[in-house]
């Protein structure tokens, strides 16, 4: 089969399309033909070498898979051929007490399709049954593409850790990118107010159209000057934060008593400091999240299905096309997603 896969790490220069092995698959796995893969800022983390997880090389990059089962091992029979799929990417042990009581996405254990295991960017790839959940009838692979990465994760973010409720006003930064743009859309119906930040005037009209009720151009402006303006300095109750070193200070500078700092991610830096004055004197909680669970993954989709919730698409691009759609992704282009779609 042809695939992406990178050899060492670095730029997107490493990325190289080559024919390698179709994956063979054991007793409690699918074999799934791929038909789109997300391109994600995780997938650029890897393949820089910058993630704090041990990746064996060559690696088969991308988390964010949906497809069709074209192969069952011989201990699957909850799933058939012909099925349409999305994946979950975290690879939970089983064993662990996250996995008994349902939360693989923090098992102690546990590894990542297209990160310690191989990936979407393939037109094949080996998946385990327990991490297959099928597509809802009417819901196409595009309308799924964003579905089991950017909008999990969102969806673990805004209702189950930040427990977002209506009235609440959130800030939502980074509006345009992948996860952030079905943010939007889950803040604004959870009945949140949504104060929505990008760094283009483009970016920040199709914010609006998407449900935000505010938006802040994070270059032109100052996110915590603008929060406290828009909120009379009361600050938000929820910061739905992912980018890191760049914005944290002023993310939780941001925040009203008894405010919610959700974070996912860090790709401008690991480091933050905080002043401990004003985290008990406000009553602000941290809340850390990673990925979500199967559960969650099968309510994003519901949600997908009953057009509550979509998955925007900035670019599709073939799979030969990977590197330029990991060049869209840095230099922050886009607005959604960018997905490589498979014939
Ligand atoms: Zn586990």
């Amino acid at each position: 089969m042809k695939a992406i896969r990178y050899h060492k790490h670095g730029t997107s220069d490493v990325l190289r399309y080559e024919e390698v092995e179709t994956p063979q698959i054991g007793p409690n796995d699918v074999l799934v033909k791929v038909k789109t893969c997300g391109v994600n800022y995780v997938d650029i983390l890897a393949r820089d070498g910058k993630l704090p997880v041990k990746i064996a090389l060559p690696r088969i990059p991308g988390v964010e898979i949906t497809g069709e089962v074209v192969e069952r091992g011989d201990m699957v029979d909850s799933i058939d051929v012909g099925q349409a799929v999305v994946a979950l990417s975290r690879v939970g042990c089983g064993r662990c007490e996250y996995c008994l009581t349902a939360e693989e996405n923090i098992c102690i254990n546990n590894q990542s399709l297209g990160l310690n295991l191989d990936g979407g960017y393939a037109e094949y790839t080996c998946i385990p049954v327990k991490n297959i959940v099928p597509l809802p009838n009417g819901v196409s692979f595009l309308d799924a593409a964003g579905a089991p990465l950017s909008g999990l994760t969102a969806w673990h973010m805004l209702v189950t850790r930040a427990q977002v409720k209506a009235g609440e006003d959130v800030l939502i930064l980074a509006a345009g990118s992948g996860i952030g743009s079905i943010a939007v859309q889950i803040a604004k119906f959870s009945g949140a107010r949504v104060i929505a930040t990008a760094g283009s005037d483009v970016k920040l009209t199709k914010a609006k159209t998407l449900g935000a009720d505010v938006v802040i151009n994070h270059r032109e402006q100052d996110i915590y000057e603008e929060v406290r303006r828009i909120t009379n300095k009361r600050g938000v109750d929820v910061v739905f934060e992912h980018v890191g070193t760049a914005t944290w200070e002023k993310s939780i500078a941001s925040l009203a008593r008894n405010g919610r700092l959700v974070t996912c991610g860090a790709h401008t830096g690991h480091m933050g400091t905080i002043d401990i004055w004003r985290l008990f004197s406000k009553q602000v909680s941290l809340l850390g999240s990673y990925y979500g669970t199967k559960r969650e993954l099968v309510e994003v989709l519901k949600l997908i299905s009953q057009g509550k919730l979509r998955t925007i698409i900035h670019q599709v691009f073939p799979l030969d096309g990977a590197h330029e759609a990991q060049r869209a992704m840095e230099t922050r282009s886009a607005f959604g997603k960018l997905v490589l779609e498979m014939n």
